[in-house]
């Protein structure tokens, strides 16, 4: 039996506990199990946690998702509660207001999920494998670095420049992660490099 934890509640059931357990050491012990029974289990028990960063700013607090549903039993997973993650050095379990209304951006229906791509002349967007997709971006940049790199100034001097493609990183990626795009940019001669965090 379910019941709602009032005060009112939890001062009859703290009673009903006390006698339970001056009834229990006469003999009768089943009282304090169906007891036990009645107390309705906490909401979060049972539910997978899956730790991840809050993916709006770059301050990149730690967040712990709950979800209903086994994957390894083939079902599927749904998150139904979104939190700071207590142990996380950055937030230390706090979330500003953004952060805090993260289940309605995960279940928003406006959601980008996939790759989008939109064809030369056409008016709407399409789904797009991300092989698909990576695939392109490494073509148009490649094609784009070839037609318009820069080696040279007008006086001779080597600036291995490309102006015409930016990149934008994404601000709650670890210091590796982030060191690592930074090389790759600037290694490509990219001029135009700005962050998630500053957008
Ligand atoms: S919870 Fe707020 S401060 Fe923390 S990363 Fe998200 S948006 Fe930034």
């Amino acid at each position: 039996m379910n019941m709602e934890l009032s005060r009112r509640h939890f001062l009859k059931g703290a009673g009903a506990g006390l006698a339970g357990t001056t009834v229990g050491a006469f003999g009768f012990g089943d009282i304090e199990a169906a007891y036990a029974a009645s107390i309705r289990p906490f909401k979060l028990a049972n539910l997978t946690e899956t730790r991840n960063t809050c993916p709006y700013c770059s301050v990149a607090c730690g967040i712990v998702m709950y979800s209903k549903g086994d994957l390894k039993k083939g079902e599927k997973a749904d998150i139904v509660h979104i939190e700071g993650d207590a142990d996380h050095p950055t937030n230390r379990g706090t979330l500003c207001p953004k952060g805090s209304a993260l289940l309605d951006f995960v279940h928003s229906e406006t959601r980008l999920k996939y790759p989008m791509i939109r064809k030369p002349g056409s008016n709407k967007f399409e789904r797009a494998t991300w092989d698909v997709a990576l695939d392109r971006i490494a073509r148009l940049m490649k094609d784009d670095r070839d037609q318009n790199f820069i080696a040279k100034n007008n006086d001779g001097t080597t600036v291995n420049r490309w102006v015409t493609t930016g990149f934008l990183a994404a601000s709650a990626t670890t210091n590796e992660t982030a060191f690592i795009t930074y090389k790759a940019v600037r290694s490509a001669g990219m001029l135009v490099f700005d962050n998630q965090a500053r957008v």
